[in-house]
């Protein structure tokens, strides 16, 4: 998992995506990249196993990515079919 060093550089800078989230209105978790994304939504799948699939997905609003429930009506979505898939830069 990296150096104490890379560690704490990592908690830095999800605070940061999270103050950052929250000034933007996000109120939901947030998680750096989808490969942090997907590492959340494994342990939350693993203590809420009843509750409805969800789905990582790169915010519009924030540049954080957030879990949801939401239907995409069957659609597959880049990152869902890439797991290496991240948000082109602005
Ligand atoms: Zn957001």
């Amino acid at each position: 998992m990296g150096s104490p060093k890379q560690r704490a550089a990592a908690r830095a800078e999800r605070r940061e995506l999270a103050a950052a989230a929250l000034a933007a209105g996000c109120t939901k978790a947030v998680y750096v990249d989808q490969a942090a994304g997907r590492r959340g939504l494994e342990s939350f799948m693993k203590k809420r196993p009843t509750s409805p699939p969800m789905r990582v997905h790169p915010c519009d609003i924030c540049q954080a990515w957030h879990l949801t429930s939401k239907n995409v009506g069957g659609k597959k979505l880049p990152w869902d079919r890439d797991p290496d898939w991240t948000r082109p830069a602005k």
